[in-house]
Order: structure tokens, then C-alpha cells, then sequence
């Protein structure tokens, strides 16, 4: 769901990797051993033959054969281990080695739990994929604060903030978009980051864009053939996020590329949430009255407003 069958194909291959280097270097560790420490290619095979020597034995059902295999291959075990010791090595020097143990470097525990080590692999991914990875550390809901607002611009806020809370607590049950309009530095761009968090750390893939930047991408997928992975993603992912509509540089292209972006995520019921500092009227001026009309009707809308917490912030 939250990552696209290449990137989890991705994440496969890696531990297919490790698990073949480790073979390799546990190959490279034997053939040290059995070169170095007297006598203990010798132990391997006496190991390999007790259990070849019972096979009649315990086919044929004799009672006390099992255990008694056992306490022999144990016994060549203790052996083996003390060779081992003898020359210096660790007594698991021969053992495979796991860079996860609880998972053996498979992904899944008992083949079907996701190891922590694979949510971690994924989060990775989806953290660098939402572009603002740094970003969330500091901007996220732990670190929210009523601190700069009072009055109606407080109650607007708090509204806000319970807005993004049911938006990200029924994100996987309901479809559904947010849009911000605020004047600068009224928070928006805060919120919008604590969802994003939220989010990704539920194993949602998360897009963030500001708007010059998600315009400019389009523009070299349009133009100049570039960046069709991008389009994909941009179409595909949980949750994309357009921060600042309305600063890019505008023109024909603009307009009716976001309509059709925004079409294809409703489409697919892909969420979507915008910041603006454009009101209703102006949005509809810049983007053609039919993009406007699919944000009243499919976009929960919180207005904002507030002091520029930036400039508050400096001092
Ligand atoms: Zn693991």
C-alpha cells in the first residue's frame, strides 16, 4: 500500500544481499578453518555421517536411538567448538551471522510479521521520499504550541489542529483532502508537517511539495521528458502535500496542470492537502473556476489566521 511494489522488490533484493554475503563470508571462514585448525574438516564429517549412521536405525523405530544420535552429534559439537577455541577463534566462528538476529535477515519474523528492521527499511524510504525529512524532527505535534495565538485567532488554530488530528486518525478508514488558507506564518505549513509525520510514521507514503517546486517538475515531465517516476509518485502516493499554492509563477500550464493532478488523485481517492494564502475568490481567479469548485466539494477547508509566528519566533 504505503510503498510501490519496486520499492519493496528494492528492499527484497537488499536482504537476498546480506544474506549472500554472509554465506560467502561463512564459505570463506570454513575453508580458513579447515586449511588452519588440524582436524576439524575431519569433526565436520564425522558430524555429517553420524546421522547418515542412525538412518536405519531410527527408520526401523529402536528405541533410544534418537537420543543417543543426539548426545553423539552434540558430543562432535563440544569438540569442534574446543578445536576452535584451540586455535584462537571464537567458538562461533563458523555460525551465520545475522545483522538481525530476530530476523535472520529475512524481513518477517515466522515468515509473516514485518521485522522492526524491515519497518525501519520502509520508513527510511518514506521519510527521503517525503522530501522533508529534517524538517519533521522539529515540526511535528509534540512539538506544537498555542504559544503566538489568542483570541479568535487561537480558537481558529485549535480548530485547525483538531481538524489534522481526525484527518490523520481516520486516514485509512475515509478519502478525504484538507486545504489551509492563512496569511503567512499563521501555522499552516507547521500543521501540514505534523500530518506528514503522523503519517509516514504510520507507513503512508508521503509527498511533500512547495508549489514553484511541484510546478517546476511538471513543467520537465511536460517539456523536457524528464522525471516520470516523479508523475507516478505524485499520482500514487497516500498523501501528497502542496505547500504555498499560489506563490509559484502562474500561467496557462499551471492551471491545467493541477487540475488534471488533482483530478487523477480524486480518481484514485489519494488524498491531498494544500496550504494557501489565497482565499476561495482568488484561488478560483488564478486556477479556473472547475479546479475551484473541486476544492469546496471534495477539499475540508480550515481558515486560518494569526500572527506571522515566523517573524514572532526571531524575537
Ligand atoms: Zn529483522
Amino acid at each position: 500500500m504505503a510503498l510501490s511494489n519496486v520499492q519493496i522488490d528494492q528492499i527484497l533484493r537488499e536482504y537476498d544481499d546480506v544474506r549472500r554475503e554472509e554465506r560467502d563470508a561463512l564459505d570463506q571462514r570454513r575453508e580458513y578453518v579447515y586449511a588452519n585448525v588440524a582436524g576439524y574438516r575431519e569433526l565436520d564429517h564425522k558430524a555429517g555421517m553420524i546421522a547418515v549412521s542412525y538412518a536405519e536405525r531410527l527408520f526401523s523405530g529402536e528405541p533410544g536411538a534418537k537420543e543417543k544420535m543426539d548426545a553423539e552429534i552434540a558430543g562432535v559439537a563440544r569438540d569442534k567448538k574446543s578445536l576452535l577455541r584451540s586455535a584462537g577463534l571464537a567458538e562461533d566462528y563458523l555460525e551465520m551471522k545475522y545483522r538481525c538476529p530476530l530476523c535472520k535477515d529475512t524481513g518477517y519474523i515466522d515468515n509473516r510479521e514485518k521485522c522492526r528492521c524491515l519497518k525501519e527499511k520502509e520508513l527510511n524510504i518514506l521519510y527521503s521520499q517525503s522530501k522533508i525529512q529534517t524538517l519533521l524532527k522539529k515540526e511535528n505535534f509534540e512539538t506544537l504550541s498555542y504559544e503566538f495565538f489568542e483570541g479568535d485567532q487561537l480558537e481558529a488554530y485549535k480548530k485547525t489542529v483538531a481538524v489534522s488530528h481526525a484527518f490523520v486518525e481516520q486516514f485509512d478508514k475515509k478519502y478525504q483532502n484538507l486545504m489551509f488558507i492563512g496569511t503567512v506564518g499563521c501555522g499552516k505549513t507547521f500543521l501540514t508537517n505534523c500530518i506528514a509525520k503522523e503519517l509516514i510514521d504510520s507507513f503512508h507514503s508521503v509527498i511533500y511539495f512547495s508549489a514553484p517546486h511541484l510546478f517546476e517538475v511538471l513543467a520537465d515531465v511536460t517539456f523536457n521528458n524528464k522525471n516520470s517516476r516523479s508523475v507516478a509518485d505524485l499520482n500514487e502516493c497516500d498523501l501528497l502535500i502542496i505547500d504555498d499554492l499560489g506563490t509559484e509563477l502562474t500561467n496557462s500550464f499551471v492551471g491545467s496542470s493541477l487540475f488534471s493532478l488533482l483530478n487523477e488523485r480524486h480518481m484514485r481517492e489519494k488524498s491531498t492537502l494544500i496550504s494557501t494564502n489565497l482565499g476561495m475568490g482568488d484561488l478560483a481567479d488564478r486556477y479556473s473556476h472547475r479546479t475551484a469548485s473541486r476544492f469546496i466539494s471534495n477539499y475540508d477547508i480550515c481558515v486560518m489566521s494569526g500572527p506571522d509566528i515566523r517573524t514572532l519566533k526571531k524575537f
